[in-house]
């Protein structure tokens, strides 16, 4: 076989790339010259994180814990389209949606997403999924001590372990969408919180259900539209 190294061209000098050669001083401390690192660095402030005696302070956008999110009424943001497991390079989502029923609405709109697995041995954090959300019901926290897990399994968390609690003055889905509105409202941001139709209906359904105790109603966003027309 040919050696294909090209030839050092004349007056190239190739030697300048090499580490000079140690001098005596250079020879006769080289065997404990690691140790200058150390004793340079002895007197230094300590860096170690305390955790998880001391939380660090972590930055506002740090990638955590991710949150499935919901509406002021306490609806789902979720509606189970799966782009967020789509954008996932890790292979680390897995979204089955549901159909809303008259009875069962968890979301605005048709569907809702039934299952939500996010496996947390595979993500990378990366946050594409995130972004890929059209509704901005995944987001992430700033949570990191949470995410252990008994076993291998235990680090799978499920819609439960996801879902963000119930707003302060909404319902538990589910119920009902405000009357009179459309997805689209609640995606404009035009639903602030539950309506007295809203709480009548989960009172007739679920009288046990605590979050009626601390409902706060709202008019109607179409109907305080109206009325002002
Ligand atoms: S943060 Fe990245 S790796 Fe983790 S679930 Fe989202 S897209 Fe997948
Ligand atoms: S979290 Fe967002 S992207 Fe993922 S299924 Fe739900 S709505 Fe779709």
């Amino acid at each position: 076989m040919t050696d294909q190294t090209p030839a050092p061209q004349a007056g190239t000098d190739h030697d300048q790339w090499l580490p000079d050669e140690p001098g005596l001083l250079g020879r006769v401390f080289a065997p404990v010259a690691g140790y200058g690192v150390t004793l340079s660095s002895i007197f230094r402030p300590t860096v170690t994180e305390q955790y998880p005696f001391i939380r660090p302070v972590l930055m506002p956008r740090y990638h955590g814990r991710h949150q499935l999110n919901r509406y002021d009424d306490g609806l789902e943001k979720c509606i189970g389209c799966e782009l967020c497991a789509w954008a996932c390079p890790a292979d680390a989502i897995y979204v089955e949606a549901g159909s809303n029923a008259p009875g069962a609405q968890y979301s605005p709109g048709e569907r809702y997403g039934r299952v939500y697995q996010i496996n947390y041995l595979r993500c990378i954090f990366c946050g594409m999924c995130i972004e890929a959300c059209p509704t901005r019901a995944l987001t992430m926290t700033n949570e990191i001590d949470e995410l252990v897990g008994p076993n291998r399994t235990g680090l799978i968390y499920e819609k439960q372990d996801l879902l963000a609690p119930v707003p302060d003055g909404a319902l538990d889905a589910p119920h009902p969408m405000v009357e009179g509105t459309e997805d689209g409202d609640y995606y404009r941001g035009e639903v602030t919180g539950p309506t007295q139709a809203q709480v009548d209906w989960v009172r007739a359904h679920r009288p046990e259900d605590p979050t009626l105790a601390t409902a706060r109603t709202v008019a109607a966003p179409n109907l305080a539209k109206e009325a002002v027309h």
